[in-house]
């Protein structure tokens, strides 16, 4: 049975690309028969607000996106998140650091690897292997080593994405990624993997800008135990410029589509002639 997922981050309302990638979801699951999930991704307790928890699932309702079983929210599993990056710590696959954007800028730069304009910087790696008192430290981060954590793959690893086929992962592409800091003790690639796995998940619908996340997600799925998705990663809705939309902006929110008079299936043929590939 197929298993899909829509996982907002309630950081402000729904808008045209929600809607898009909710229904992409919903048909998925529902075309065959199966279950469509939902996950309110809200580890972040400075972005999330639960009001906006209460008005998306207002939205989806209205939608007619009726999301089967009881959503999973994940700040109120804070203590597995935790409980799995135990267990990395204790297989010796994360280390502390300290280091500040502004450090990561500077020894990026240092040794020639600055990033070309819209790219992440790749940590460069400079707390691994360093002995740290985190006593003396406010704020830090735990990093997987992804060199040595791959060291224990004895396979290739592949994903399958709907419309690229079967990938090669590259986890490496983000360099040795945070998992948790001091203040937000869980990252979204922790969190997502291991509820996509608790949640059963069988294919997961996302984005295409979080197609490159896919790639460490499959090395976290090897590390920890967990059965591994299929994907399939959509277009995205954007505006008569060929942007991206933005939570800010409002005149494309469900909310006010809504009041302005457009039913579900309107505001769906909306998102779906803006999708750009
Ligand atoms: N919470 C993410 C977002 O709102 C979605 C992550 C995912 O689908 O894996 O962009």
């Amino acid at each position: 049975m197929i298993v899909t997922r829509f996982a907002p981050s309630p950081t402000g309302y729904l808008h045209l690309g929600h809607a898009f990638a909710a229904k992409f979801a919903y048909d998925k699951a529902k075309e065959s028969g199966g279950r469509f999930l939902l996950r309110i991704e809200d580890i972040d307790p400075v972005r999330c607000k639960p009001e906006f928890t209460d008005v998306l699932m207002e939205d989806l309702d209205w939608l007619g996106l009726h999301w089967d079983g009881e959503p999973l929210i994940q700040s109120e599993h804070m203590d597995y998140y935790d409980s799995l990056l135990t267990r990395l710590k204790a297989e010796g696959l994360l280390y502390p650091c300290v280091c500040t954007r502004k450090d990561i800028e500077a020894e990026n730069a240092r040794i020639g690897h600055a990033p070309h304009a819209g790219e992440t910087a790749v940590y460069p790696g400079t707390c691994r292997g360093k002995r740290l008192d985190l006593s003396r430290y406010d704020r830090y981060s735990w990093r997987l080593d992804v060199g040595k954590a791959m060291e224990r793959i004895d396979s290739p690893l592949t994903f399958c994405d709907e419309t690229q086929g079967e990938t090669l992962a590259n986890p490496a592409i983000f360099g040795d990624i945070v998992l948790a800091r001091k203040d937000t003790p869980a990252s979204y690639h922790l969190c997502s993997v291991a509820d996509d796995a608790r949640q059963g998940v069988t294919l997961v619908t996302r984005g295409i800008d979080l197609f490159d996340s896919t790639h460490i997600h499959r090395l976290l799925q090897e590390l920890l135990g967990f059965n591994t998705p299929k994907y399939v990663h959509h277009g995205l809705v954007c505006n008569e410029n060929g942007q991206r939309l933005e939570k800010r902006n409002k005149a494309v929110t469900i909310r006010s589509l809504r009041e302005n008079g457009l039913n579900p299936d309107e505001i769906f043929d909306l998102a779906g002639r803006s999708v750009k590939i």
